[in-house]
């Protein structure tokens, strides 16, 4: 294969240009970098210049555009901001899409709110618009065939609930056990029902394919119940010409029960707390997130914590001591990411709360590494004792950098996969993904322990090794006498998949 050229020849050829994205690779502690990522979702509260640079320099990761909220243009103005001011911070900032997702809601109800009386029936039927006070309109067609009786229907994020009692025709019949004030469509769920929904709605798909043509980095589906939903939208972002990783956001029970079908079709998980809060009780939550977390761990696949996690900084400048302690637990479950949501995107103190995030994160990290690194072995399980080439060496990676004390483990790759083999076992010298792709550099922003910086150096495996020391020295990451191990797949030239492992002390 003819030798790639990057108009580079001879030493020094790598620069510092596009490494920014390490500008922090130190905390205040001296210690490496952030293992766990930040996910801030935009809003009114951080869609400005000034507080998202701030945001930004704060810590944020990954920019969150939620699609339940705002129009093309106030998305497509955030997308060049973001993009703007990563550029211009020097750091790496990915781009995640949040699709609203098909959501069933109530029609129009007569004078647009009604009292929904505790302990008396109402009858739930398709439609668009109230008629009678005593029938519940609802938008969903196949409603009388999606649902039994003894299910649980709940309104407006869970502040009506209903039972079905019996089921008449086209009329479902329920009695109302929590009662309350329903106003004209708001979200409806049902709980233990399957519903024959599409993985998109018309809205979903429109967005989707604007996501697309705005080059988002990642698509979040929400209300996913089954893998055919990951499926089917991977299916149609390859049809337009894309190669997106779609998050599946677990929020309904159904998909509990598939969460290891579902994951193994999805590029990863988000625990999107706030709906599963609503779908399953409060109080299973916690149990949720940690079988979402191992079922992710399990497949080595990324893992989002969503919904809540410093919810009283919405008003207030400090978070709650329970708030902090359920960070932390995201934090020592593992997770790749935890994410802001309210809070960044239309609190009182969006900026407060990627820093305080950040600060609990490195403290969190900083008393885990000081232990003896346990590799997490959760995936194991999965390779029937035969390791793939690339998985050997990611073992080795770490193990050796844990062993000599490295700095660093730098992974030169292609397509990111080195990078997040290594992150999977958890180790505590941070990773650095060095690779000629832009999509995979803005990938691995996700994954947990990587940063990943762009650079055209595959040329000349000499010139790559030779300089990469230097260039690492340059940049601050290393010292005169430190450690580096060094994976990459040679001879790089001929784009040979991870085969490599070499230990360099800097000169
Ligand atoms: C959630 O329900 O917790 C969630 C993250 O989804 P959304 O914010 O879209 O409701």
């Amino acid at each position: 294969m003819a030798e790639l050229s990057t108009g580079l020849t001879g030493t020094n050829n790598l620069t510092a240009s596009g490494l920014a994205g390490l500008k922090d690779f130190k905390t205040t502690d001296g210690r490496a970098v952030r293992h766990c990522k930040i996910v801030g979702t935009l809003g009114p509260a951080s869609s400005n210049e000034k507080t998202l640079r701030e945001l930004i320099e704060a810590g944020l990761d990954i920019a969150r555009l939620n699609f339940s909220h705002g129009t093309h243009e106030q998305h497509r103005a955030n997308i060049d901001l973001v993009r703007r001011l990563a550029r211009e911070s020097g750091r790496q900032v990915s781009l995640l899409q949040d699709l609203q997702g098909p959501k069933i809601r109530t029609g129009k109800i007569l004078g647009d709110k009604q009292e929904i009386i505790t302990g008396k029936t109402y009858t739930l039927a398709y439609g668009i618009e109230q008629t009678v006070p005593e029938i519940i309109p609802i938008d969903h067609r196949e409603l009388v065939h999606d649902v039994a009786v003894g299910q649980r229907v709940l309104m407006d994020d869970g502040l009506l609930s209903l039972l079905i009692e019996r089921i008449e025709g086209s009329n479902v019949i329920v009695r109302v056990l929590e009662g309350g004030i329903l106003k004209s469509r708001k979200g409806v769920n049902f709980p233990e029902a399957k519903l024959s929904l599409p993985a998109l709605s018309e809205k979903d798909s429109r967005d989707l394919l604007f996501g697309i043509s705005h080059g988002v980095d990642f698509v979040a589906l929400s209300f996913v119940q089954r893998p055919e939903d990951v499926l089917q939208v991977k299916k149609m972002i390859q049809a337009l010409g894309a190669d997106i990783p779609v998050i599946a956001k677990i929020e309904k029970l159904p998909a509990i029960d598939e969460i290891d079908a579902i994951c193994a079709v999805a590029d990863g998980l988000m625990v999107a707390r706030g709906d599963l809060g609503v779908e399953g009780s409060v109080e299973r939550v916690p149990g949720f997130q940690k079988r979402i977390i191992a079922a992710a761990a399990k497949l080595a696949k990324p893992v989002i914590i969503a919904t809540q996690m410093l919810e009283s900084m919405i008003e207030n400048p400090e978070p709650t001591l329970a708030e902090l302690a359920d960070v932390a637990n995201g934090v020592l479950d593992g997770a790749d990411c935890v994410m802001l949501s309210g809070e960044v995107a239309s609190g009182k103190y969006p900026v407060e709360c990627v820093r305080t995030m950040a600060r609990l994160i490195n403290e969190v990290e900083g008393w885990t590494f000081k232990r003896p690194v346990r590799y997490r072995t959760d995936f194991l399980a999965r390779h029937d004792n035969k390791w793939e080439v690339h998985e050997a060496i990611a073992r080795a990676a770490c193990e050796a950098a844990d062993e000599l004390n490295a700095k660093a483990i730098v992974c030169l790759t292609l397509t990111g996969a080195i990078a997040m083999s290594v992150a999977k076992w958890r180790p505590h010298t941070p990773i650095i993904a060095i690779s000629p792709r832009r999509d995979v550099v803005q990938r691995l922003v996700l994954v947990w322990g990587v940063y990943a910086m762009q650079n055209p150096l595959f040329y000349n495996t000499d010139v790559l090794l030779q300089d990469l020391p230097a260039l690492l020295k340059s940049m601050g990451i290393v010292n005169s006498g430190d450690r580096v191990v060094i994976t990459a797949g040679i001879p790089i030239n001929q784009m040979k998949p991870t085969n490599m492992i070499k230990i360099n002390r800097i000169p």
